[in-house]
């Protein structure tokens, strides 16, 4: 299996002004083209800082990464920021959607900030829509929308310039059930759709898996292969 991500025997020491946190401990992990995958662990054990080093938002104390082939470690910050705009979208815990502009706009701004052509960036806004069967709210702002609606229009934003991996950070967990589900089904179609590789973080440990294709456990900073 030829990984899309190869986290390679990584380490990422913090200081946190009196002592060393290691947050990761030699972790590998290979993830392959258009994968699903869930990384679940209790709080604390990592998986922000493994996600941020996978997405190139974080560099590694010690060890590797590779995204497509490119070891991401070592690119300047401008070839990252580069490769992250083109490649990759973010879905965080809270929506981060832009408070002042539409849904609409929200869902343009990457597009814009990668300079796609108008008539390109309102075909993709309304296919995007189209898929969550939310074009209704086009114009409408965040605050006037509902959680679960903000976290599927932060997940379609990700989606904008047609990323080859998302990565989010517990986008389910401000939602209660019902929206998880929705949004992990959302997700899924988008895997199956696009063939996007999706990695997103759990701190729960049974629902991200009903809907993954592979489950990864992280605790202390180690990835447990024993944990079903
Ligand atoms: P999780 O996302 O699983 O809750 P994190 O990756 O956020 O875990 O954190 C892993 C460990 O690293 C924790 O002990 C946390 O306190 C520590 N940590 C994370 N970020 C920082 C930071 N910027 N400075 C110091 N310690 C940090
Ligand atoms: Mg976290």
């Amino acid at each position: 299996m030829d990984g899309i991500v190869k986290v390679k025997k990584v380490t990422k020491n913090y200081y946190n002004g009196s002592n060393y946190v290691q947050a990761l401990k030699e972790v590998d992990l290979n993830i392959a083209e258009s994968e699903f995958v869930s990384i679940t662990g209790p709080s604390g054990s990592g998986k922000t800082t493994l996600l941020s080093i996978m997405g190139g938002l974080e560099k590694p104390t010690s060890g590797t990464v590779e995204l497509f082939g490119k070891q991401i470690d070592s690119m300047s910050d401008r070839e990252l920021s580069k490769l992250r705009l083109q490649e990759i979208g973010f879905i965080f815990q809270e929506h981060n959607l832009l408070p002042s502009l539409t849904i609409r706009e929200n869902i343009e701004l990457p597009m814009e900030l990668a300079k796609t052509s108008t008539s390109m960036r309102e075909k993709t806004i309304k296919e995007l829509l189209d898929i969550v069967k939310l074009e209704h709210l086009a114009d409408r702002l965040p605050s006037e929308i509902s959680r679960g609606q903000r976290q599927r229009i932060a997940a379609l934003r990700a989606l904008a310039n047609f990323p080859k991996i998302i990565l989010g950070d517990e986008p389910t967990s401000d939602l209660d059930r019902e929206n998880a589900r929705i949004l992990l089904e959302f997700l899924k179609k988008i895997n199956e759709l696009y063939r996007t590789t999706i990695i997103i973080t759990s701190t729960d440990d049974t629902l991200h898996k009903e809907y993954t294709k592979r489950s990864v456990y992280i605790l202390d900073g180690e990835i447990d292969a024993t944990h079903l």
